[in-house]
């Protein structure tokens, strides 16, 4: 199957249009390596690592894909078409705006949005995307988020490790559905017979930018903080909600992508400081760990204020500020550390 890649810096783009073209729709996440060499020649490097990585990518692979999307996001990066139109190299480069808001004004702009991106990929690729594809598209995403939800689930009572959640929403993201159904049924065989959820390990909330990399979880689980629930895009935003199915099948997906969790993209805060809010309530979490990646503005402006309502629901709260690097890094090591005591001293 033929793939299509997109770039949104959180989960805006309708994956469900490419699905329902016969395209597997792939997630740019940036490379293992953590390489943006090529893209530094372009964006300056007060600009988060992550969107650097990512273009850094596309200009490396992009002949691997039929053609690329870029949805609206947060203001770093909503700027950065253009120097993607200059410098990589694709038969198709295509933006989609995906509104702030979520009124009716919004509901309707996004519809059109979706119609018109239709109507591109037809026309470029000489293919006719049919209502019925969207639907089926809509199954398969909806059967993939059901999977994920379950999945997830069992991070509260299971013996299952940061870096193998990241790993399985990282594959999800990645590679063609039809594989991606199968995997999760395995995984979820597999993490129904793990070991109870460890006695040494805090379960914690997750928020703040997106990880593109395993080794960040990795980082959090070598201090025993596990993550339980969390806000991310490769994480809870992909599959917390369903995609509705009681309206024609663009309505549905419009209404699915304006009320996921929102992301500090979105306005305004109050949904995402809600749902971590709940999740804090309802669930056994010991903690918060609230991270931006080095130069997210979009993450970092909500900080402080979220930092503010944990603290009045008496949750204890960390936020840091991480570099984008291969190594471990010792200060952020030793401030988690300190947090583990402070959790340590709460459970006694
Ligand atoms: S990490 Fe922050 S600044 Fe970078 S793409 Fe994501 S939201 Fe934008």
């Amino acid at each position: 199957m033929k793939t299509f890649a997109y770039f949104d810096s959180t989960h805006e783009f309708p994956e469900e249009i490419i699905i329902a073209s016969q395209m597997n729709p792939y997630k740019i996440l940036g490379k293992a390596d953590f390489s943006t060499e090529l893209a530094d020649q372009y964006i300056p490097p007060f600009i988060c690592a992550n969107a650097r990585s990512f273009l850094n990518q596309a200009i490396e692979e992009s002949s691997n894909w039929e053609g690329i999307a870029i949805a609206h996001g947060c203001d770093a990066t909503n700027r950065q078409f253009d120097i993607w139109d200059q410098h990589v190299k694709t038969q198709f480069l295509y933006y989609i705006h995906n509104p702030l808001k979520t009124d009716g004004i919004a509901q309707r702009f996004f519809i059109r949005e979706i119609k018109a991106m239709i109507t591109a990929l037809e026309s470029h690729f000489n293919i006719k995307i049919s209502l019925d594809q969207l639907e089926n598209a809509i199954q398969v995403s909806n059967q993939i988020k059901i999977l994920l939800q379950n999945l997830s689930k069992l991070r509260l009572t299971k013996d299952i490790s940061n870096t193998e959640y990241f790993d399985v929403l990282k594959f999800t993201v990645q590679n063609p559905k039809e594989k991606v159904i199968p995997y999760l049924e395995s995984i979820s065989m597999d993490w129904l017979s793990r070991n109870p959820f460890p006695i040494n390990k805090f379960p914690i909330f997750l928020t703040g930018s997106d990880i593109t990399h395993s080794l960040w979880f990795d980082l959090l689980e070598k201090v025993n903080l596990r993550v339980v629930r969390d806000d991310l895009s490769i994480g809870e935003r992909y599959y917390a909600t369903l995609i509705p199915t009681d309206e024609d099948s663009i309505s549905n997906i419009v209404n699915y992508y304006l009320n996921i969790p929102r992301s500090s993209t979105k306005h305004p805060i109050t949904p995402r400081i809600n749902y971590i809010m709940n999740a804090c309530k309802t669930e056994k979490i010991a903690g918060v760990v609230s991270q931006i990646i080095k130069f997210c503005e979009t993450f970092a402006y909500d900080a402080p204020f979220l930092k503010i309502q944990l603290e009045a629901i008496h949750m204890p709260v960390i936020h840091l500020e991480r570099e984008f690097t291969e190594n471990i890094d010792q200060q952020i090591s030793t401030r988690l550390e300190a947090f583990v005591e402070l959790l340590e001293q709460n459970q006694n």
